[in-house]
This record gives C-alpha cells, sequence and structure tokens, in this order.
C-alpha cells in the first residue's frame, strides 16, 4: 500500500558506496528507478555486476543498463585511457587527479533526465560527494544547482529536480548513514583500477578505507592490499 503511494525517482547507481547509499535511500522514500551507465571504465563489469546485485538486495526493479561510447573515445582519464595509469593515492584534495572523466556527470545525468521525463518522475539522486573526494568539479553544489537551471529550460514540465543528498556528508557519515538504512556495502564496488579484488592504493580504495575506519567498522569487501593505506 506505502508503495502506491510512493512518488518515482530515477537513482543513478555506479555501485560504489556513495551511490549504494542513495540507492538505499531512494528505496525507502520513493519508487526507485535504478540507471547504470557503463563508459568504458577499467572495471566496468565489475561495477555492472555491482549494480545488478544491489538492484536485487534492494528490490528495485526498474533499471536501466546503458553504455556511453563517448567517453572512453574521447579519452583524456586514468579510468578510460589504458595509456594513463592509475595512480596510487598519495595527494588527495590538492589537484583534480588524472582518475577525473572529463564532464562525464553532465552526460550521466542528461541520460537520467530523459529516463525521468519518460517515467514522469520528478526527482534524480546522485550520491556526488563534495568533502572526502577526489575534488571532481562535477561533485560540486554549484554544478547541480546550474544542472537544475538546465533541466528546468530543457525540459517539458521543467519540473524534474536533480537532488544530492550525500554532497554535505563526510564519508564516514556516508558509511554510519548507509549502515542505518541496511544499504548493502558487501555488494559494492568503488576500486578503480581492479576488479578480482579491490587494489587498496587507489584514491577510491583509500578514501573508502578510511570512511569505514572512521566509521568504527569494517569494510564488508576484500582488498589486496590495506597495509598503509588507511
Ligand atoms: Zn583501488
Amino acid at each position: 500500500m506505502m508503495n502506491e503511494a510512493k512518488k518515482r525517482a530515477v537513482v543513478l547507481l555506479s555501485g560504489g558506496m556513495d551511490s549504494c547509499v542513495c540507492a538505499a535511500l531512494a528505496a525507502r522514500d520513493y519508487a526507485p528507478a535504478a540507471l547504470h551507465i557503463s563508459y568504458g571504465q577499467r572495471t566496468e563489469d565489475r561495477e555492472r555486476k555491482s549494480f545488478l546485485a544491489i538492484c536485487q538486495r534492494l528490490d528495485i526493479q526498474d533499471k536501466l543498463l546503458v553504455r556511453n561510447e563517448a567517453l572512453r573515445a574521447i579519452g583524456g582519464s586514468a579510468l578510460t585511457d589504458e595509456n594513463i595509469a592509475v595512480p596510487a593515492s598519495h595527494a588527495i584534495g590538492r589537484d583534480i587527479p588524472v582518475t577525473y572523466v572529463p564532464f562525464r556527470n553532465a552526460h550521466f545525468l542528461s541520460v537520467a533526465v530523459s529516463w525521468a521525463e519518460v517515467l514522469g518522475a520528478d526527482k534524480i539522486l546522485i550520491g556526488a560527494v563534495e568533502q572526502d573526494s577526489s575534488g571532481y568539479p562535477d561533485c560540486r553544489p554549484a554544478y547541480y544547482e546550474a544542472f537544475n537551471r538546465v533541466i528546468q529550460a530543457g525540459t517539458k514540465e521543467g519540473t524534474i529536480e536533480i537532488v544530492t543528498p550525500l554532497i554535505h556528508l563526510r564519508k564516514a557519515e556516508i558509511v554510519r548513514l548507509g549502515l542505518e538504512l541496511g544499504a548493502p556495502f558487501d555488494l559494492t564496488w568503488s576500486c578503480y583500477s581492479r576488479q578480482d579484488q579491490a587494489c587498496g592504493v587507489c584514491d577510491s580504495c583509500v578514501l573508502r578505507l578510511r570512511a569505514f575506519a572512521a566509521a568504527g567498522t569494517g569494510d564488508p569487501i576484500q582488498y589486496a592490499t590495506v597495509g598503509g593505506a588507511v
């Protein structure tokens, strides 16, 4: 009965810990539809597997999996270009790292807005995080405010809105929120470079390990290396 009254929302679900918490929020508050976009990133097969498993655990039936060919063809990122190595994490927050995928989130959000318009969903949830992040410019609040103006101007009804429930949270707070919501962290994948086991040394692994440590709990996934990472 409750579910019938819930409004529809699209949630962007990469399969990482932040998007997983976002999907758990969406499953609590909305009738969610989950969007996953592969873009030729190094770990795309593993991330897709996480997406499907998280949807199953959260009982999200409405799924859209699409592939963006442009981002890999363009390259310019360690995630999409085999010639640019994924660096070990040493200087989080200093510069925009080579793992930045040029204007990636705009591609993702555009697909989400198109789908929301067809579904009649008014909200799009994305797990962008500003603090404790790699410092990507498309994770800043001002970017989402501006994108919402683009949506207002460029859609039929102009009522669709991107919401960023995690953007001001510290990473440890996201872990705690996820635990409260029963977010399936065991099914998530954050590593930028490996698909067999999380490497434990890339930016994404290091931020994640620090978050679980700061939240005072263990990370349920396996790491190849954790020495010195936390
Ligand atoms: Zn890693």
